[in-house]
């Protein structure tokens, strides 16, 4: 459940420019780009003026001629169903960018499940993904969404867990077996976690577990 984003921003009408079901469920919606932001960022978002307001990371690089956001279709909630109905030339309102979920350094861990993969397909396809390794846990190999820009981008830096499904290049159970039993995890490094809470917080604890100080665990939750 989303809490009530406070509006501190102004929002904006802007034009979609496409939106394509790229796996049940699961949408990416192109937006007209107004504002420049910082790879990372978020946005809120709402269909009319006066709706709560709801926050989609920036799942596009900053050169991009668009402003892209993937998301799950929540099937009782307010806004997502309504979203994935919308067509280009519709209209969708949207504050400036904001949020801190941004520049990680070289040498630093992302991990995400699910729709949290979104902040790093900005941040590597703004060329910020040399240096980085990426833990990237999924159900289905279907559900790995953008593993080709990452595949190419970050090569074997890019880590695939896979629960329910085996297959090439698919490293069998979950992100948090790795964290409890890699050699790589160091503690100076800084570690970028962004998905669900559930994830969020077993990740973030098997880190401290690990001797990775608070400070060098950052986290963006989708609650
Ligand atoms: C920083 C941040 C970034 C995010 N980025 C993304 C992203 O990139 N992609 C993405 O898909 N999501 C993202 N999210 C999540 C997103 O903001 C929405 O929460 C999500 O899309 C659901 O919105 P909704 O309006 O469709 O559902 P909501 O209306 O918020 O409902 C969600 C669930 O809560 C339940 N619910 C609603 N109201 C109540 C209530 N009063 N009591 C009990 N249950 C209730 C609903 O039944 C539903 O199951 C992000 C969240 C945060 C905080």
């Amino acid at each position: 459940m989303s809490e009530p984003v406070r509006r501190k921003k102004e929002l904006k009408p802007v034009r979609l420019i496409s939106n394509t079901e790229i796996k049940s469920g699961v949408f990416v919606i192109e937006l007209e780009k107004i504002h420049d932001f910082i790879p990372g960022q978020i946005v809120a978002v709402a269909m009319h003026p006066d709706d709560d307001l709801r926050l989609y990371s920036i799942a596009s690089g900053v050169d991009y001629p668009y402003l892209r956001i993937l998301f799950d279709r929540v099937p009782d909630g307010q806004l997502t169903p309504p979203m994935s109905e919308l067509r280009a030339g519709d209209t969708l309102y949207v504050t400036a960018p904001f949020g801190r979920f941004t520049k990680t350094p070289e040498n630093s861990w992302w991990i995400a499940t699910g729709t949290g993969i979104a902040p790093f397909i900005s941040m590597a396809e703004s060329g910020e993904a040399r240096g980085r390794t990426l833990l990237h846990g999924a159900r289905y190999s279907e559900r790995f969404y953008y593993q080709e820009l990452f595949k190419e981008k970050m090569g074997d830096r890019y880590l695939r867990f896979c629960t329910m499904e085996e297959g090439p290049g698919l490293i069998s159970g979950r992100i948090t077996t790795f964290i409890k039993e890699s050699d790589e995890i160091k503690p100076e490094n800084k570690y970028y976690l962004c998905g669900n809470a559930d994830m969020v917080v077993e990740v973030r604890q098997l880190l401290l577990t690990r001797g990775v100080p608070f400070d060098n665990i950052i986290a963006e939750i989708y609650f």
